[in-house]
């Protein structure tokens, strides 16, 4: 036996930048700081009651045990009746998938479709655990910056400038966490044509569909025609939209045979999701939609709040973001700034300067492979909004330049 304790599989994976900023934010709450969390991507809303009656009622009922690994067929039913209405793509149960979260079906996704050798496109900024989940499988992600100018909007062009033969599969995810951006129609057509005309997949993560600001349009890729959807998974989960995280309740759609490679994957992973969850997920997707409308109402306000105040600070800038509960702010005009008799020379620095000087936590731009950046997220009262604004506001102007 070698004495290699962890695999290289494990070895090769980074710490998440988020888990680094929660450890130090943790470790300050500890010494009784009152410290600002806007690091963390969870909404702070309760999960509505008729979510959390129908959970309780499967107790009662005693609907505790194992259930099929691909999820109860009256749920899978469930979500095949959301994607025909919310988002005009027509699947049928035994093309769905229910997993512990819109992360394991990712993983189920990436697993079932990503051999060593493959490369799967990946644009940026991005949410972390793509990297890491691909990098898992064998495969190599290939970053595809996105463009400020272009509001962070992945084209076609971008990707088809990355493309080698050994591109199995493209991510999407919009909106986009972090930056808000929203592809529209014309966008997600060329991306489609390009899918389909070079054979490869697109695994779209859609966890924020319904939140979106002003009078943005969601649009589903599989919605587009046959031929991409005979090449689309798409990937959704309950955590965002029904403030439901803790539950792991998430789901994917796609070709029969992908469904079930990704059912075997699951199967000697977790077996099925948890059975109560799938039951109070019936009820999320198919119960009243005012709950969630309400949530991403307040969002929207959040985010006009969010969005003037960071672009009142000191070097910083950000875009209006189209979608989700994140604002991407842009802190590069802070670079060579002196606190003391230190420079602040990268991001990192920057937010470690916050979570010191102003206590509050927001997430480095490296942690999405996009640096010069922080990520704050506004799925917090705006209360807590006014007054981190107001601590940032009064530490950056601290700062010499
Ligand atoms: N996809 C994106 C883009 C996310 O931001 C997150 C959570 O932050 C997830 C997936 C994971 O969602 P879930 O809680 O359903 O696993």
């Amino acid at each position: 036996m070698g004495d290699k304790r962890i695999s290289s599989r494990v070895s090769c994976l980074g710490q998440s930048g988020i888990q680094a900023v929660t450890i130090k934010a943790g470790q300050l709450r500890q010494m009784g700081i009152d410290l600002l969390n806007f690091a963390e991507g969870e909404p702070d809303f309760s999960t509505p009651q008729h979510i959390k009656d129908s959970a309780y009622i499967a107790m009662q009922e005693d609907f505790t045990k194992y259930t099929a690994v691909e999820g109860i067929e009256e749920l899978r039913s469930a979500i095949c009746e959301k994607l025909k209405y919310e988002n005009n793509v027509y699947y049928n149960p035994s093309q769905i998938i229910v997993s512990s979260g819109a992360k394991q079906a990712l993983f189920n996704a990436f697993m079932a479709l990503c051999d060593r050798g493959d490369q799967v496109l990946l644009p940026v900024p991005c949410f972390s655990s793509y990297m890491d989940q691909i990098k898992i499988t064998g495969a190599t992600p290939v970053l595809v910056p996105t463009d400020k100018a272009n509001k962070y909007r992945i084209t076609a062009n971008d990707l088809r400038k990355h493309f080698s033969p050994k591109v199995k599969a493209v991510v999407l995810n919009s909106p986009c966490n972090p930056s808000g951006a929203v592809i529209e129609r014309d966008h997600l057509e060329e991306i489609a044509e390009f899918v389909v005309e070079q054979n490869i997949w697109v695994i779209t993560d859609e966890v924020y569909e319904k939140i979106l600001h002003d009078n943005n349009e969601y649009i589903s890729i599989a919605s587009l025609g046959e031929a991409i959807k005979k090449r689309t998974i798409t990937i959704n989960g309950l955590s965002k939209t029904y403030a439901m995280t803790g539950w792991r309740l998430g789901y994917a759609a796609g070709p029969e045979d992908i469904i079930a490679a990704m059912a075997k994957i699951q199967t000697h992973a977790t077996s099925n999701a948890n059975s109560i969850a799938q039951k109070a997920a019936i009820a999320a997707l198919s119960g009243p939609q005012e709950p969630a409308n309400e949530m991403a109402a307040a969002y929207s306000r959040r985010m006009e709040h969010v969005y003037e105040g960071l672009n009142s600070l000191p070097g910083v800038s950000c875009l209006r973001p189209a979608g989700g509960f994140y604002a991407f702010a842009c802190i590069q005009d802070l670079y060579g700034a002196r606190f003391g008799r230190e420079t602040l020379t990268n991001e990192t620095e920057i937010v470690t300067f916050l979570l010191t000087e102003a206590n509050i936590a927001v997430v480095p731009g490296e942690a999405f492979y996009y640096p010069g950046y922080f990520r704050f997220c506004f799925a917090t009262s705006m209360d807590n909004i006014s007054k981190g604004l107001d601590r940032m506001d009064r530490a950056f102007r601290k700062l010499e330049f």
